[in-house]
């Protein structure tokens, strides 16, 4: 009856209170079903927008300290020139404050290389990150208490230069005192233990969180079955105090070698590099015994650090294949940036996390090249011999830059590997609340590991080497470009 009623256009809005209610409810469902979507559609904008804001100040700031790296290896370069035209001129006092520059400029070079990221990256509107700042300043604090100390009369690290610790451990303050939006992700710190020791491999904690038991079969064979107790693990190495003559953060891969010049080049042939770099010289008044005879100290290329790029090579030990081909006079490692980026990302949708991380690693280097009669060349490539070659900077592969690995800005890694590695070989125990002791947790169970074994014993053939992007280094917020 109700229904014949209402077949009148005006009694359709004549509906029951309890039908009205479930209209109201269906509308408030529907709003608020359409508030979530407009606040996530916010909070996506917000990340997206973010993220693309943390790319460009990585990429930028990895640009602006490579970039410092070239124009220091060059200033190093004509340094190495000036050194001989001194000697030609007969002048000590110019041949000492050569040198005594040249090793200042292995580490203000890359200091300013830092500071130079710093402002990229703020620029890029990034913030201070109080975490990356306050590793810094710990750094200085540490330089100016241990790297300056001495047993036996000798310094524990030997010092590039009379007073260089002191002087370095200042210049550190001064780049964290100014804040730190960019972290060097690839420093080599002269304290740390030795990278090589299977607990100082990030890539190894991913796979235990991840479950990932084609990393242990691809990479770490027999772990799973052999390993009983954290007594296990070999003792972490020492910190080995040698030489110290390269910057711990973006180090320009140099070092100081004193022989006399002729062993590396002919009177001609170093008149041709000093031609070649702008000066005026001939052979005759380089031909001189007070030139190419006596010893003296010249900066040359370290070729562990110079060698062959290796990492971009798809059959060699990283598998890690840049796009495209790499010109034979650039295929070498040696000085590269890699800077680490983190943003949080405010949301504002309830029952979302309220504070987002977004991460990003870039990494770029220098690049040059000496001009000779049979073509280009590597910058190497003349003995060794430092001279001005390079030309550009370009972004790289994360994964093809040198020391990646080394994550030297992952505060909660760089904690772990410092103070929580060292307890935990000496009683087993990890109990931080730091992600990796996390997972260190999971791997003590013997359970989680017979599992493993299990599942590599019936599935191991659908194991595959990654490729590209390698997984051996790569985390979950590392990206190459
Ligand atoms: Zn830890």
């Amino acid at each position: 009856m109700k229904g014949s009623a209402c077949r009148h256009a005006a009694c359709r809005c004549r509906v029951s209170p309890r039908r009205a209610g479930q209209a109201v409810v269906f509308l408030l469902l529907t709003l608020t079903a359409l508030v979530f979507v407009l606040l996530f559609n916010v909070d996506l904008h917000r990340v997206i927008q973010r993220k693309s804001q943390t790319q460009n100040a990585g990429d930028a700031a990895a640009l602006a300290a490579a970039r410092w790296q070239g124009a220091s290896l060059n200033l190093v370069g004509e340094l190495n020139l000036m050194h001989a035209l001194a000697l030609a001129a007969r002048n000590p006092s110019a041949v000492d404050a050569i040198t005594n520059m040249q090793a200042r400029l292995c580490f203000t070079g890359p200091m300013t290389a830092l500071f130079a990221a710093q402002i990229a990256a703020k620029n890029n509107r990034m913030y201070v990150d109080d975490g990356m700042t306050a590793l810094l300043r710990e750094h200085a604090a540490t330089v100016r208490a241990r790297y300056a100390s001495s047993f036996d009369g000798a310094m524990f690290f030997n010092e590039p230069w009379p007073g260089a610790w002191v002087q370095y451990a200042d210049m550190l303050t001064r780049v964290a005192d100014a804040g730190i939006a960019a972290g060097p992700d690839n420093a080599r710190f002269f304290i740390d233990p030795d990278y090589g020791h299977p607990l100082m491999d990030k890539a190894f904690y991913e796979a235990v969180e991840g479950a990932n038991w084609c990393w242990f079969h691809i990479y770490s064979r027999g772990l799973l079955e052999e390993y009983d107790s954290f007594r296990y693990w070999p003792p972490l190495p020492d910190a080995d105090p040698g030489a110290y003559a390269d910057s711990e953060i973006f180090g320009l891969g140099l070092r100081p070698v004193t022989l006399p010049v002729k062993r590396l080049f002919s009177a001609s042939a170093l008149a041709e590099r000093l031609r070649d770099a702008g000066f005026t010289a001939d052979a005759a008044i380089l031909n001189v015994t007070n030139v190419m005879d006596p010893h003296e100290t010249w900066y040359v290329y370290d070729p562990g650090v110079w060698s062959a790029w290796s990492r971009i090579r798809p059959d060699g030990d990283d598998a890690f294949p840049v796009t495209g081909q790499v010109r034979p006079e650039y295929d070498t490692a040696g000085a590269d940036a890699v800077l680490r980026v983190n943003a949080k990302v405010g949301r504002i949708t309830p029952g979302m996390e309220t504070r987002g991380q977004v991460v990003w690693t870039a990494a770029a280097k220098p690049f040059g090249y000496l001009e000779s009669d049979s073509g280009r060349q590597r910058a190497d490539a003349a003995a060794g011999f430092v001279l001005p070659a390079f030309r550009n900077t370009r972004l790289i592969p994360v994964d093809a830059a040198s020391g990646a690995e080394h994550s030297s800005s992952d505060t909660e890694w760089v904690r772990h590997v410092r103070s929580h590695l060292r307890p935990y070989l000496e009683l087993g125990r990890c109990s931080a609340a730091c992600r990796y002791c996390q997972a260190l947790e999971i791997w003590e169970n013997a359970a989680f590991r017979q599992e493993g074994s299990e599942w590599l014993r019936h599935n191991s053939h659908l194991c595959r080497i990654p490729a590209g992007g390698g997984s051996r280094r790569g985390g979950g917020t590392r990206r190459g470009h």
